[in-house]
């Protein structure tokens, strides 16, 4: 297979995992940079993410648009990742979804999305909020062209994940497999973070220090990133699909 039609399969993996983990439902996407060009991205057309095969994957360019004279239905909210990926050269895979586990966090001004948990280090010491209101007024919440995928862009920043008040998240990383990992970890560890506090008492985050140190050994085809890959795939019905790069 060619490195397209790997990533590809990558991607269609990506998506049946957070479907299955809970991250997406009928709504939510990920998407993927292209290999051979980077002013291009590949994501589902209008589709639940349970659903999606490689026949689905359409390539976008950093405009939101579908390249070529593809006709088929669009997610509403490509602009998301068209945003990301023109704003971040170093931005790979982009998620977003509606996880319910993190919305208090986009509403409530009392506590901010932090890790508390090793696994949760990777969305980054900055979780910001956007809030579309700011600068958009009343709308349906909903991204749907590129002046508001902008907007979040840049509230997202150099940051990994940026919560959507109201709405969701979107997650930014360098690969698929860590902004996968990264989508099924954010809920855990807004749940873990609510239930602390819930408790009462003082919350203990994770020091920048601790966060650091997760992030320095982190290699996204290392074994151990690899066996969540392999688990979740397998648990989501498509470890047939699994293709190991070399080396
Ligand atoms: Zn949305």
């Amino acid at each position: 297979m060619s490195n397209l039609d790997t990533l590809i399969q990558d991607l269609v993996i990506a998506n049946r995992i957070l479907a299955k983990e809970d991250v997406v439902d009928a709504y939510g996407h990920v998407s993927v940079r292209h290999p051979e060009n980077p002013n291009r991205f590949l994501i589902a057309r209008s589709v639940s993410p349970e659903l999606v095969g490689a026949d689905d994957i359409v390539e976008l360019g950093l405009d939101g648009q579908p390249v070529g004279d593809d006709k088929r239905a669009l997610y509403l909210e490509r602009f998301i990742h068209a945003a990301i990926f023109e704003a971040r050269p170093d931005v790979m895979a982009v998620v977003h979804a509606h996880a319910e586990d993190t919305l208090a966090f986009g509403v409530a001004g009392a506590t901010k999305l932090r890790p508390v948990v090793h696994s949760g280090a990777f969305i980054g010491p900055e979780v910001p909020v956007w809030d579309i209101a700011d600068n958009f007024g009343d709308t349906n919440l909903l991204v749907t062209d590129m002046a508001q995928g902008r907007d979040l862009a840049k509230c997202l920043g150099g940051n990994n994940v940026v919560l959507m008040r109201g709405h969701g998240f979107a997650a930014a990383s360098r690969s698929l497999i860590e902004v996968v990992r990264m989508s099924v970890y954010l809920p855990r560890n807004a749940r873990v973070l609510m239930r602390a506090k819930q408790l009462g008492g003082e919350t203990k985050y994770l020091s920048a220090g601790e966060i650091e140190a997760r992030n320095r050994g982190y290699r996204p085809y290392s074994p151990e990133s690899w066996r969540a890959w392999e688990y979740w795939a397998n648990r989501a019905g498509c470890g047939h699909l699994l293709t190991r790069p070399e080396g």
